[in-house]
């Protein structure tokens, strides 16, 4: 079993993308983010990459239909789809003779707090006082540049020739001593900011940049908050919420994070896998992929442009000055 072995197989089992990375590349990565902590032996991480099918997008750029992305293309791809071809993976390659540990992309005991993406030492024990406490959250992203296949963007997405923001990643670690791919060389963001201006949480700083050294290369990406992210990809906008609840203060939300239970009570929609999505990716993947696809640098090419009108947005009435969500909040 060589590394072409492994990526037909990938292939042929349902993955869009699958890309090598030897384990020496994640050298430097911090004690709670190392998955060589996961699998000592390991000499590879396959990284598997599975687009999100531009359609299910469809539904919430109409403004009409929002389960497809929150429910396909957000939990069921996380929780069902790419587990199950994972699982069939590990066998194939357990089938030659190697070990293959799953890297699935759920945070069941994470070991880092979404809401400061730092470490929380408090959330469980190390097993012997050395090793990193569990579960050690690796960062898919970093995962798949080691794999060589893309690239981040300035909205801290990453991106690849063929989809560019539109995948969700896993990574599977075995002690095959498979073939790396090369670290990748080209060029897809070009600083455009289309996600910037178009983040409905203000996520993303247009000047402020942040970054890591990963296989010994400096990677950048524009400063990113988490804690606004996580108030708007779960619809804490109304003016990109729909179903917000009436009785919803959309300024009581600021500064908290989003996986709190008072919020998900009145955000009003309840996504499969618990994360709604509900604001549909409006910036780090609709505006960006729409900006590469008019670029046409994306090999996932369409016969019809994404967007052909100017994307909505719920107004709040002139008169209402109070900042409360009422029904005659909306227009
Ligand atoms: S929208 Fe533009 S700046 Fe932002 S990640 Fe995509 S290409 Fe880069």
């Amino acid at each position: 079993m060589n590394a072409n072995d492994v990526k037909k197989m990938a292939k042929s089992l349902g993955a869009d993308l699958c890309g090598i990375a030897s384990m020496d590349r994640f050298e430097g990565a911090p004690k709670q983010q190392d998955p060589r902590y996961i699998f000592p032996a390991a000499k590879s991480a396959i990284v598997l990459g599975f687009r999100i099918p531009r359609g299910y997008f469809r539904g919430i750029e109409e403004g009409t239909y929002f389960a497809a992305y929150s429910g396909m293309g957000y939990g069921a791809l996380n929780a069902i789809y790419m587990p199950m071809v994972m699982r069939e993976l590990c066998c194939f390659i357990e089938d030659n003779g190697y070990e293959a540990a799953p890297v699935p992309n759920m945070y069941p005991g994470s070991s880092i707090l979404f809401k400061t993406q730092k470490d929380e030492p408090n959330r469980s024990r190390s097993v012997d006082g050395e090793k990193p406490h569990p579960d050690i959250l690796v960062d898919f992203r970093v995962m798949a540049f080691a794999a060589g296949m893309g690239e981040f963007g300035w909205s801290k997405m990453f991106l690849t020739p063929e989809f560019g923001p539109r995948q969700r990643l896993v990574a599977i670690l075995t002690d095959a001593p498979l073939d790396p791919d090369p670290l990748f060389d080209g060029k897809i963001c070009d600083r455009c900011k289309r996600c910037v201006s178009e983040c409905s949480g203000n996520a993303i700083s247009a000047t402020e940049t942040e970054g890591i050294t990963i296989a010994g290369r400096w990677v950048e990406w524009g400063k990113f908050d988490a804690i606004k992210c996580s108030i708007a990809y779960r619809g804490g906008n109304p003016e990109y919420n729909p179903f917000m609840h009436s009785d919803a203060k959309p300024e009581e939300f600021q500064g908290k994070y989003a996986g709190n239970p008072e919020l998900d009570k009145v955000l009003g929609y309840s996504g499969f896998n618990s994360s709604a999505v509900v604001e549909g990716a409006r910036g780090c993947i609709r505006a960006c992929m729409i900006h590469l696809e008019d670029k046409g640098v994306l090999k996932n090419k369409f016969e019809n442009k994404f967007r052909t009108t100017p994307p909505w947005r719920i107004r709040p009435r002139e008169d209402d000055n109070t900042g409360k969500c009422t029904k005659e909040y909306w227009e």
